[in-house]
Formats: C-alpha cells, sequence, structure tokens
C-alpha cells in the first residue's frame, strides 16, 4: 500500500508532467472510483480544468484546478497514477483516462478499486473530504521535532507503532516504513510509549524524518506484487534498503546477530530485530 514516500514521488512526477495542462476529454469507468461524488461530477469537474499546483497531504494527492475547484487523488491499497503518450488501449483497470491538452495521458489505474478520485470546489471539499482536516503533522512539510514526538507518547498507554500509524499524530506513515522507523531508533514496535525515555523520543524523532527522507530519494518502495510504480512506470528502490520489514526468520543486516521476528500489533504484521530494538 502506498504511503508518504510513494505518493510524495507520483506528486513529484504529477508536478514535473502535469502543472500547466489542461484536461481535455476525460472518461471515467467504474462509479467507485467516484463514490463521494458521481461520475458525470467527476468528468465535469476535470474537463476543460487546468493544473495550477500539484500538493500533498499525508496520503493525499492535491491538484488545484484554475477552474476554483480542486482534484484529490488518493491511491490506497493498488492506485496507481501514471503518464503516457495515450498510443495505446488504457490498460486493464483504467478508471478514469484523462487526455492531456499536449496529447499525453493522464490514467488512474487501480484493480483492487479501493482508490478514489473526487473534484470539488474549494468550499465543498472538506466537508467531502472531513479526513483532510485531522491530518497531524507531515515529517516531509513540517519535520518532527523532539517536542513533537514526546507530547505525543508521554501519558499514553499506546505502542509506538500504533502512534506512528495514526495518520491524526503523523500523516503519511503505513505499515512499511512505521517497521523501518522503528528499527532505525532501536526502539520495539511493541513498545509502550510511556515507556520511552527523552533520548529514545529524539532518537525517534529524527529516525521518522531521515527513514521518510531517504526513501524519497530513492522512489519509494515497490514490493513483489509491484503495485506502486511511479507517473512514468517505474518502480521504486527503497526495498533495497529495508532492515526488518518482510525479513522475518532473517538475520539482522544491522547488528549480525538478531534473527528478525514478526508480531501482530492492531492487526498488522510488524516486524523487528529483538537485538537492536527495546
Ligand atoms: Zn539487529
Amino acid at each position: 500500500m502506498p504511503e508518504l514516500p510513494e505518493v510524495e514521488t507520483v506528486r513529484r512526477g504529477l508536478e514535473r508532467t502535469l502543472v500547466g495542462r489542461r484536461f481535455d476529454e476525460v472518461t471515467v469507468g467504474r462509479e467507485r472510483v467516484a463514490r463521494r461524488t458521481s461520475r458525470k461530477e467527476l468528468r465535469d469537474g476535470l474537463t476543460g480544468a487546468r493544473v495550477v499546483r500539484v500538493d500533498r497531504r499525508g496520503k493525499y494527492l492535491l491538484l488545484e484546478l484554475d477552474s476554483d475547484s480542486v482534484a484529490m487523488v488518493h491511491l490506497r491499497m493498488s492506485g496507481q497514477v501514471v503518464i503516457d503518450e495515450g498510443r495505446t488501449a488504457p490498460p486493464a483497470h483504467s478508471h478514469v483516462v484523462a487526455d492531456l491538452d499536449d496529447g499525453q495521458r493522464m490514467l488512474f489505474i487501480d484493480p483492487r478499486t479501493f482508490g478514489e478520485v473526487v473534484v470539488a470546489s474549494r468550499n465543498e471539499f472538506e466537508i467531502l473530504i472531513p479526513e483532510l482536516g485531522r491530518l497531524g503533522i507531515d515529517p516531509l512539510v513540517d519535520g518532527v521535532t523532539i517536542d513533537d514526538v514526546v507530547s505525543m507518547c508521554c501519558n499514553r498507554r499506546r505502542r509506538v507503532k500504533s502512534l506512528l500509524l495514526d495518520q491524526s499524530e503523523i500523516a503519511g506513515i503505513g505499515n512499511i516504513y512505521a517497521d523501518e522507523i522503528c528499527h532505525r531508533s532501536g526502539i520495539r514496535p511493541d513498545r509502550q510509549a510511556h515507556t520511552l525515555s527523552r533520548r529514545s523520543c529524539r532518537r525517534l524523532a529524527d529516525s521518522i524524518v531521515d527513514v521518510i527522507e531517504e526513501a524519497v530519494d530513492l522512489g519509494g518502495s515497490t514490493l513483489a506484487d509491484a503495485q506502486y510504480v511511479g507517473v512514468d512506470g517505474e518502480p521504486g528502490s527503497y526495498q533495497d534498503r529495508h532492515r526488518v520489514y518482510a525479513r522475518t526468520g532473517q538475520r539482522c543486516i544491522t547488528c549480525g546477530r538478531g534473527i528478525i521476528r514478526r508480531v501482530m500489533i492492531d492487526q498488522r504484521s510488524s516486524h523487528f530485530c529483538p537485538v537492536c530494538q527495546r
């Protein structure tokens, strides 16, 4: 499932290719992709509009349009936004096909159909997508300070990983990066947040920013299912740097002694090294 680094990679690709472009003909396939509004509203909202800016909040992509509307794209489990030359028939599961005024084409492809595209006027936007208003700090845009982590963890009887996955605390972190961040900071993902020392909170704050920035630099992580790709169709390469995620039973490459363990936390598989992480 795409997390902040993957969505940011897509954002950068769209910023390069889409800013200044106008959507000409727009086709919307499955109704489910436009479930908060309708296929007609999505088609009418995009058609003729020019992209002014491409922003991101957590895992939400936001395309500011010159029509005073905003388009939101959420990839969820398996969504992809691809820009191509439009010379072939759209691939399977292309739920939105939008021709651009420079002859290229934007595709929203989503085999599992959990993703969505919404176009709404600025006024209606927060009403239609209320969760945008509840997002916490963004590690890439806002940074994360030791005080942010101390106030997030103190007096909280929750596991560290649960807090990292809580989008209202820090926006954009999912299962892969939560595990990698815990490993980088030497903290077990099932550790109770209120037991962290100030020093651990500092390590956690630094690790959140460092892991996310490194992953963005490498274009995010593409797992074996190959569902995540950038707008050019290219996979990311941060998966080669994963130290614990999906490495259950393998020797830890950080300490060379521990064997990576897997536990369930909030019904999510969680991976850690029992030697490096306390
Ligand atoms: Zn280790």
